[in-house]
């Protein structure tokens, strides 16, 4: 149902993409530890669903469970490799931490406005939208909850 080189490709890209969820959690954290925490409950809230993304591709493609188990583990260290990468890096030079967070944000707003933003405009569900709002008062809520924790 889906060639193996698909599947390493669809491997390869979540694993940059599962690095760059981790170096969001950790550059958040270095910059208020709050908002550090609301990327981290984010990120924590798609973790499953691209676990579970990966396996099917590897199921796929016709690839062992073993495989597809593999993978998802890959795609969670990915995530600690990208935390550990801006700890590592702010250590050396706490200008780093402006840069991950802006590279981060960056690449987090990409992704949004050229993928997944126009996927959900071109959906006839309905209720997909709805979720993505639910999403954005879910933001919302988080950063007033937080924001009297962080001294905002
Ligand atoms: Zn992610």
């Amino acid at each position: 149902m889906v060639s193996g080189v698909a599947s390493y490709s669809t491997f390869a890209g979540l694993f940059i993409h599962a690095f760059f969820d981790g170096f969001a959690i950790s550059a958040g954290m270095e910059f208020n530890f709050y908002l550090g925490l609301l990327i981290f409950f984010a990120v924590l809230l798609h973790k499953i669903p691209e676990g579970l993304t990966i396996a099917s591709v590897m199921i796929a493609a016709e690839r062992r469970r073993r495989t597809a188990f593999l993978a998802s583990l890959a795609i969670g260290v990915a995530t600690m490799l990208g935390i550990l990468s801006v700890f590592i890096l702010s250590g050396v030079n706490g200008r780093v931490v402006g840069f991950a967070f802006a590279f981060s944000a960056g690449a987090s707003t990409y992704v949004g406005a050229s993928d997944l933003i126009p996927e959900i405009n071109h959906s006839r569900n309905r209720v997909i939208p709805l979720l993505v709002f639910g999403g954005m008062l879910l933001f919302w809520a988080g950063t007033a909850l937080l924001a009297p924790l962080a001294g905002h």
